[in-house]
């Protein structure tokens, strides 16, 4: 009856999954009463756990008002009062929010935003994109195009538009560099010279700041993201960051532009703005961009985009309930402790021989899971070891997606210290369970 996302049912269908029927703050509830701890955010997006009380209350009020209008022409106030909040949060410089209702989505919106703006703004030649390799930006067209997750693109290449492709920091597999900080600078350096060769080609550079998520939880090293921010105001191009996943508190501040002052043209924000309740999602521009849209009707100059939930009220008045929460719950005040929870619980896992490597950053992590730590060979796809991980885990009472063999663990940040002990705990039993 039901088709599964990213997933491939004829093994599906083998195993046993939970029927998921309840959840409250980190745990998730299956229809028979099981208790499992929600160790990806219910995939990155549940970040204030499950049940939050101002999100609740939010929608609740917004439910018996208004559920719905167009934004094609009317305007709402949830959606009005969202954007000004967003604005005093997000990197100077942004000062227009266009409203969607997923990740790719919003990333298929700054994709045209910055090719028309060059197309009416002189520059028409400059139409293609800078990605990097390991990029994740979403599964519709334009978003698998400036992706670089094989696995996820290679049945669609014919649909794809090409884009410029410079290095990710895989600083673990760089066969450049032995410090991610090596391979940060070589990453660079070619961006710079892709960006010098092709500038009158190239609308923007697109960025997942500071870790790439899908692409395996690639970490870069510190100034890595201002850095591509410095190469883009050199060569004069748009940087598009890409905080779908480590937006709304996930690197332990609000945005992961913070940690380095990264202004970027275009912001793409998503999951965590509404903590899971209702799908929302927004494209920040500047007033540069936005101005570069303006003009007499006949011009035809507008952004031709839109959709018919664009600027949902109940998704914007969940989204408010969720900074309501940041503001009055103090979300980020107590991160740097859990983040350090989450550092020491995951290394008794640190010397296993089939550890490759621990990404973290803020409160997330990745253990990339290698047959052989010396070669770095990883195991055979078929063995789905990563997969057997997690369903260890699962039987421990905690829920987990792996990518491939990196175990990806990204607990809601309204966690509990021991709730986060307790999650690395059986992430670790569960790697020994199946590796020994
Ligand atoms: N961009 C990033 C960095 C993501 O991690 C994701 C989803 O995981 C997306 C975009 C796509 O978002 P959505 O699944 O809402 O389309």
């Amino acid at each position: 009856m039901l088709w599964h996302p990213f997933t491939q049912h004829t093994t599906w269908e083998e195993e046993s999954f939970p029927v998921i029927d309840g959840a409250e703050g980190s745990w998730l509830v299956d229809v028979d009463g099981r208790r499992y701890l929600d160790g990806g955010s219910s995939m990155w997006c549940c970040s204030l756990g499950h049940g939050n009380p101002w999100v609740r209350r939010a929608i609740k009020r917004q439910v018996d008002k208004l559920e719905h209008a167009t934004f094609l022409g009317l305007t709402n106030p949830p959606a009005i009062e969202l954007a000004e909040r967003l604005l005093a949060l997000v990197p100077p410089g942004l000062s227009r929010v266009f409203y969607s209702d997923n990740g790719s989505t919003a990333v298929e919106i700054a994709l045209k935003m910055a090719l028309q703006y060059w197309g009416q703004n002189g520059r028409p030649s400059r139409a293609k994109f800078v990605a990097l390799t390991q990029a994740y930006h979403g599964d519709t067209t334009g978003a698998m195009s400036v992706g670089g997750v094989d696995l996820f693109l290679e049945r669609y290449r014919p649909l794809l538009f090409p884009v410029f492709q410079a290095p990710a920091t895989y600083s673990y597999r760089c066969a450049k560099a032995s410090t991610l900080e090596e391979c940060g600078k070589h990453c660079l350096a070619e961006l710079d010279e892709i960006l010098s060769i092709h500038v009158d080609e190239v609308c923007g550079v697109i960025l997942e700041p500071l870790v790439q998520g899908a692409g395996g939880m690639i970490v870069q090293p510190p100034g890595f993201a201002k850095a591509v921010e410095n190469l883009c105001r050199k060569h004069d191009v748009f940087l598009v960051v890409d905080e779908v996943m480590t937006g709304f508190g996930r690197t332990g501040r609000m945005f992961a532009c913070e940690h380095e002052d990264v202004r970027p043209d275009l912001m793409v924000i998503s999951k965590g703005v509404t903590g899971g309740f209702l799908p929302l999602a927004a494209t920040l521009a500047t007033e540069r961009i936005f101005k570069g849209f303006l003009g007499e009707f006949k011009d035809r100059k507008a952004l031709y985009h839109g959709h018919t939930y664009t600027g949902n009220p109940l998704g914007c008045a969940a989204a408010l309930g969720v900074l309501e929460s940041f503001k009055k719950d103090r979300v980020l005040e107590p991160l740097p402790a859990k983040i350090e929870v989450l550092r020491k619980g995951l290394m008794p896992l640190v010397d296993h021989p089939n550890v490759g490597e621990i990404r973290q950053r803020g409160l997330l992590a990745g253990i990339e899971i290698v047959k052989d730590r010396a070669t770095k060979e990883s195991f055979p796809v078929e063995e789905r070891t990563g997969h057997r991980i997690i369903l260890e885990a699962r039987k421990r009472g905690a829920i987990l997606r792996p990518l491939a063999d990196v175990l990806v663990v990204m607990p809601p940040l309204t966690s509990t210290r021991d709730e986060i002990r307790r999650l690395t705990g059986i992430v670790a039993k569960s790697v020994h369970a199946v590796l020994g």
